[in-house]
């Protein structure tokens, strides 16, 4: 069996027990890290097994190396090739109110240690506050590959259960006011998400869900997508993953609340 396969299966395990608890399996492919003290000769490696020029060094040097987690599908290609330079770790990228701060440095990203029951419990009370009852959600797939949506679906299931936070799914962007929206977006759907956000009413939130929809993802930008919701509509809040866990999109939802 190869190491591919054996990681392939590994992932078919259970990730999260206990929504009190902020636990994830050790082998939950959340985004990656950069090793300070790696060398240079690995950054080419690293760039050209990228398939979504995630990872960009405009002069070769570790010192100027990025990765643009907008961008990152966590597919582990890099830290297969180049070890030394990226390692995987389980924890998510958080969302983001700008696109620019995606985008990281040498600089780690501070993970949310809080759990999916925490976020949802304070998300809760800020939408008693602001709206004095309920969020209403609509979501878009503007051409996605499902792998986000099967996440969002699982927001109701029993296990996450988001109602209870007072947030619920529409059928209508005229009762929505979120626009939950996935895919890169295709060309195809771009008529449809600006009509979708004209439709609904302010002050409406827009989320870019996932690397696709944050920036084109695996798709990029070609002849048959925009490379990124933020070419055709505003976003307010960016969550990345390929596909964002329960607990991100639920951090991104508070963030957008909390931008408001
Ligand atoms: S995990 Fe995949 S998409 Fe992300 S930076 Fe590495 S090679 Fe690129
Ligand atoms: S971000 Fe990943 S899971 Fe979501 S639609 Fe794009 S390819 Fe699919």
């Amino acid at each position: 069996m190869t190491n591919k396969t054996k990681g392939i299966m590994g992932n078919s395990s259970e990730t999260i027990r206990d929504l009190d608890n902020s636990f994830i399996a050790d082998n939950y492919r959340g985004g990656i890290v950069l090793n300070t003290g790696a060398a240079d000769d690995q950054i080419e490696l690293a760039e050209s097994a990228c398939p979504t020029k995630a990872l960009t060094s405009a002069k070769g040097d570790y010192k100027d190396l990025q990765v643009d987690h907008g961008k990152c599908i966590m597919c582990g290609y890099c830290s297969e090739i180049a070890p030394k330079l990226i390692k995987m770790k389980n924890k998510p990228d958080n969302p983001t109110q700008t696109k620019s701060r995606l985008i990281e440095q040498l600089v780690p990203q501070v993970q949310s240690s809080e759990s999916y029951e925490q976020i949802g419990i304070a998300l809760k009370n800020k939408i008693h506050k602001m709206f004095g009852r309920s969020l209403a959600i609509r979501q878009i797939d503007a051409g996605s590959c499902n792998g986000c949506e099967i996440e969002i679906t699982a927001l109701n299931n029993p296990i996450y259960d988001i109602e209870r936070f007072g947030i619920h799914f529409v059928a209508s962007p005229r009762h929505a006011d979120v626009l939950l929206v996935t895919g890169p977006a295709s060309r195809n759907m771009e008529i449809a998400l600006k009509r979708a956000f004209e439709a609904t009413p302010n002050p409406k939130i827009v989320i870019a869900v996932g690397a696709c929809a944050c920036s084109g993802g695996i798709f990029g930008d070609t002849y048959a997508t925009t490379g990124g919701i933020d070419k055709i509509v505003p976003v307010d809040v960016y969550i990345p993953g390929c596909p964002p866990r329960p607990q991100s999109l639920i951090s991104g939802l508070f963030l957008a609340i909390d931008k408001k």
